[in-house]
């Protein structure tokens, strides 16, 4: 087993906290734990495939997530109908998107995978309807 001194353990630290993140991959049930940096250029250490590698990468340039949410109805019985986007989007857009659907109201009957909003901010991500609803 390699031996740690105090300025190994220093360094690794001061590395970790100044350019490489610690990404746990979501992209199957076993969780690896990634360590990825980007300078001088991207690397990782940690995954167990390639896939991994891709999400570490994805993570750190233009890190995206699904985004699940509620949007108002016109319907006096059922008030909100629940939405989400058909694919993740990039973190930068949430918020601005979150703004948008908080004013949007949507008109029953709805049909699950109807689209409330196109194109989001140009990403082609678009927000969809999760549940079939109706007006009564
Ligand atoms: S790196 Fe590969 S094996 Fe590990 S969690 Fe991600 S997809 Fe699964």
């Amino acid at each position: 087993m390699k031996k740690l001194n105090l300025w190994t353990l220093r360094s690794n630290v001061w590395r970790t906290m100044n350019d490489e993140k610690q990404i746990t991959c979501i992209c199957c049930p076993r969780g690896c734990r990634v360590t990825a940096g980007l300078t001088p250029e991207f690397h990782a250490a940690g995954e167990a495939c390639q896939r991994g590698r891709e999400y570490a990468r994805e993570e750190l340039v233009s890190p995206k997530r699904t985004v699940t949410a509620v949007v108002r109805t016109d319907s006096p019985s059922r008030r909100y109908a629940p939405v989400k986007t058909d694919q993740p989007l990039e973190i930068r857009y949430i918020d601005a998107l979150l703004r948008e659907l908080y004013r949007v109201r949507i008109s029953l009957p709805c049909r699950l995978g109807s689209a409330i909003l196109t194109n989001v901010h140009g990403t082609g991500v678009n927000v969809v309807v999760t549940r079939s609803l109706s007006d009564e």
